[in-house]
């Protein structure tokens, strides 16, 4: 019987367990499904949800608001691509100073309960934790995120196959992940800073605990101070990746030094 039920969680056969808030994170019954969304409590991978800024959204939305008609919404293909890459970028940045990411997704579909969502996978739950419990309620181009962790873990199943060949039928409406594609150079280049910048915390906070051990060392009055602080920093040090306090106020406004970053015109970094 139990066997039974492990096999049959979260596909079609199941009664119970929504096949597609299962495998994609999202269904288009949000809490009207008939089946239920067991949300984990711990996850690899959270979701930011509607925060990339669809262009043909955005472009329907303009419009509307200039009082033509939806149908003559137009999109600047080269812009959108653009902003995408930018958008990419930053989230990549933001997201790698809670550790390693093993995948970072963002969803090209238009469905209301998908549109604008972004996936990251971090290689430990701890990481992932880390950064929705800093991720949540800050804002990122004018909107407000709102992160949870996500059941989705293998995007092999999410996503749409026929998305990726260029053939599926369903357009942006599909129930399947769409994942916007992302030059594999770029990746290598981000993750190559973000392991630069990770290498060169950590060298940081080695040579501040060597600088405090020294003048532990020397100082014969200073001690019971100086002890105190240590015992801070290797409490800041242990609890995660991104060092004692100061790592995590520093990254809300740090501005951006890619050279890419010339065409950005919104200032849409975090805040
Ligand atoms: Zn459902
Ligand atoms: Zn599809």
């Amino acid at each position: 019987m139990a066997r039974h039920l492990a096999r049959i969680h979260g596909t079609e056969e199941d009664k119970v367990n929504c096949p597609f808030y299962f495998k994609i994170g999202a269904c288009r019954h949000a809490d009207r499904c008939s089946r239920i969304h067991h949300r984990p409590a711990f996850s690899q991978t959270i979701l930011i949800k509607h925060v990339y800024r669809h262009p043909v959204r955005e472009a329907e939305l303009r419009a509307a608001r200039e009082g033509r008609s939806v149908d003559g919404a137009i999109v600047d293909e080269e812009k959108a691509r653009e902003d995408f890459l930018s958008f990419f970028e930053d989230f990549f940045e933001e997201l790698s100073k809670f550790g390693r990411l093993e995948a970072l997704h963002v969803c090209d579909n238009l469905g209301d309960h998908m549109i604008g969502h972004v996936y990251a996978k971090f290689s430990e739950e701890e990481e992932a934790s880390d950064a929705l419990n800093l991720m949540n309620g800050r804002y990122y181009d004018g909107r407000r995120m709102e992160v949870e962790f996500s059941p989705v873990t293998d995007f092999r199943e999410a996503r749409c196959r026929d998305f990726d060949e260029d053939t599926c039928r369903r357009g942006g409406f599909c129930n399947f992940m769409h994942i916007k594609p992302v030059p594999m150079c770029l990746i290598r280049d981000l993750e190559d800073e973000a392991e630069d910048e990770r290498r060169r915390e950590e060298a940081e906070r080695t040579e501040r605990r060597r600088r405090e051990e020294r003048r532990d060392h020397r100082g014969g009055g200073d001690h019971r101070r100086g002890g105190s602080r240590r015992e801070r920093e290797r409490k800041g040090g242990g609890s995660s990746r991104r060092g004692g306090g100061g790592g995590g106020s520093r990254s809300m406004s740090r501005s951006r030094s890619r050279s890419r970053s010339g065409s950005r015109d919104r200032g849409s970094g975090m805040g």
